[in-house]
């Protein structure tokens, strides 16, 4: 856009005016609470998983029913532009906790990564400062082994694991539950005298869309907004209180959502594919008694949750790295110029090896890093259906140039060490100590791959319906289609396993091997595989390196491997260490009790299968 004096004169002439006009209609913002007798605000994070920005009553939804979060939204302050920096539950959750972006904690999917102990969470620098700290779970992506337990008192996410609920669901639990125990130890807090730090995280809007009555029925055209009914309804024992209470004891409230859901935006089912609004914009309210209430336009990132509760409890950013931190307190004034806010959507890179999508939210613009790139105008433009990058490739190039520059690109999996990648890379079992393309072309673009995608959800679909038989011709298809993506063999692999179809699923696990196109849950599966049908020898050695990797479920597999060759004691002493890993794991249990009643012990056999039921009933 060619620009002359005169238009840039006017231009700035109307961004002072903009700026001050904006400035007049700031509302004020008062100072964090004080803090009476020694005595810190109780802290109260909601997350509520795969909640789209426009699907609660407050953002103006007139189907949507929300009747909760909108009470709390109309008493605080709502951020109607805020963003998640990842579309994926365990990073995304990552950078609320850490106010760290996922370039800087490396939590860039929902496996293979686990948070590093030495970097502070709002979990251990609330604890630090005195905070009785308590957690409850609703779904397994953030399970204790990926990291985000460290600094809670109670990190509750017990899940109906091992219950057969397929290969391809998430184990959840219910938000009543969720919200009934959370209930229970913030009432049981309350007599310690300390200030309270809780963490809910409600699971029910992710697929499968499946709401309990009476939102089912009422939301039968449209049952994902049933979900998120419910999960509002479940917050009612919660948030009601609060609402309803004594406002100088009211805790500091935030609710926001890790991700949106795509709903067939851009032809993407779910999430975690692509980073449009659909799934990288979300609800943001904050409130409390140091909130002022109101709209506050200003652009908001989940990076800056971090240092606004901080702020609120009166408790000041970790020492050590407060340069890391690019997020600024919502409760302080706007800055001089909108921040930046970076995105990322890694795992198609991860399990399928395409390319790797980031981006920035610069300016009212948002700039997407692909083979082919994308700019919108975000506010001219919400549905993102007009790509600017032909007409704004220049800026556009100047800006994603300066995206953070990471030693690796695309980042890789840590769940194995170098010496397990380079043992089965020597055995055959993978292609190379690493061997992930790093040049990506046109074909190599998600926006291309988008009838791969949609056919992978119809292989988990029919599988989820029991029509394994037209899930595994799919899968097939698919693995055709792309032979190198280790999740289409994987996929293929556990649609044949369930079928029944062993001996077929173990020559399509080879076949993937040989072809370098194994992930270590493909591995770990065909390890799993080969005990079963008795080659114990092989098994183990696919399953020994994998477990060195530490991972509970491998080393659950290497356990079963070592049992069945008739190795028990050592089969115990694995199983000892897939529980240390994991102590809410209830297969390590069972898989340990059934060992001791081999080995006779009678009494630590009864003692680990009442734990594995009681962690999991079913
Ligand atoms: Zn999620």
């Amino acid at each position: 856009m060619a620009s002359t004096p005169e238009k840039t004169v006017r231009l700035v002439l109307v961004l002072l005016a903009v700026g001050l006009l904006l400035g007049m209609a700031r509302p004020r913002v008062l100072p964090p609470a004080p803090i009476v007798h020694g005595q810190r605000p109780d802290v109260v994070l909601i997350t509520i998983d795969t909640l789209r920005a426009d699907a609660v009553g407050f953002a103006g939804n007139r189907r949507a029913a929300t009747p909760v979060l909108d009470r709390l939204a109309a008493a605080g302050r709502v951020f109607p532009n805020a963003h998640a920096h990842n579309v994926l539950t365990l990073p995304s959750h990552t950078n609320i906790l850490t106010g760290l972006y996922p370039y800087q904690h490396g939590v860039r999917d929902n496996s293979g990564f686990r948070l590093a102990s030495s970097i502070p969470t709002l979990a251990t620098v609330l604890h630090a400062a005195g905070y009785g700290t308590g957690a409850f779970i609703g779904g397994f992506p953030l399970d204790a082994q990926f990291g985000l337990n460290r600094g809670f008192d109670v990190y509750d996410c017990r899940l109906n694991r091992g219950s057969g609920a397929g290969g391809f669901a998430s184990a959840e639990r219910r938000g009543d539950q969720v919200v009934a125990a959370a209930l229970a130890w913030w009432r049981q807090q309350r007599a310690k005298g300390r200030p309270r730090f809780l963490w809910v995280h409600l699971f029910d809007p992710h697929a499968p869309y499946d709401p309990p009555e009476p939102f089912r029925s009422r939301f039968a055209s449209n049952l994902y907004l049933g979900e998120v009914a419910a999960a509002d309804s479940f917050l009612a024992p919660l948030l009601g209180p609060f609402l309803d209470g004594n406002a100088a004891a009211a805790p500091f409230v935030v609710v926001t959502a890790d991700h949106g859901e795509s709903l067939g935006e851009h032809g993407e089912l779910t999430h975690g594919l692509f980073a449009y609004e659909a799934t990288l914009k979300v609800p943001l309210v904050l409130w409390g008694r140091s909130v002022i209430p109101g709209r506050d336009l200003r652009p908001a990132r989940h990076i800056d949750i971090f240092p606004t509760v901080l702020q609120a409890a009166g408790v000041s950013l970790p020492a050590s790295g407060v340069r890391a931190y690019a997020g600024r307190s919502l409760l302080s004034p706007a800055a001089a110029a909108p921040e930046d806010s970076y995105f990322e959507a890694l795992s198609a890179a991860l399990d399928r090896g395409w390319a790797p999508l980031r981006g920035v939210l610069h300016r009212g613009r948002k700039l997407i890093s692909l083979p082919l790139p994308e700019v919108y105008d975000l506010e001219r433009d919400p549905r993102e259906a007009h790509n600017l990058y032909g007409r704004e490739h220049a800026r556009a190039r100047e800006v994603l140039l300066a995206l953070p520059r990471e030693p690796s690109w695309p980042p890789r999996r840590q769940d194995l060490p170098p010496e397990s990648l380079a043992r089965l890379a020597s055995l055959g079992y993978l292609a190379s100590a690493g061997g992930a393309p790093v040049r990506f072309g046109p074909e190599d673009d998600p926006k291309r791959l988008i009838g791969l995608e949609r056919q992978m959800h119809g292989v988990v679909e029919l599988s989820s319906r029991g029509r394994l038989d037209a899930a595994v011709r799919l899968a097939r298809d698919v693995v055709a289609r792309r032979p190198q993506m280790p999740i289409g063999q994987r996929m293929l692999a556990e649609t044949l396993l369930a079928a029944g179809r062993t001996q077929e699923a173990l020559a399509a696990m080879e076949a993937a091997r040989r072809r370098g196109a194994a992930s270590p849950e493909l591995l770990r599966q065909l390890g799993l595989t080969l005990a079963q049908v008795g080659r114990t020898a092989e098994a183990l050695a696919v399953l020994g390196p994998l477990a060195a990797g530490g991972s509970p479920q491998s080393l659950d597999a290497l356990s079963l491997a070592l049992s069945q060759a008739g190795r028990l004691r050592e089969a115990a002493d694995v199983a000892r260490r897939a529980i240390a890993a994991d102590p809410g794991d209830a297969r390590a249990y069972q898989q340990m009790g059934m060992i001791e009643l081999r080995l006779g012990r009678w009494n630590e056999a009864r003692d680990d299968l009442r734990k594995a039921v009681e962690l999991s009933p079913r």
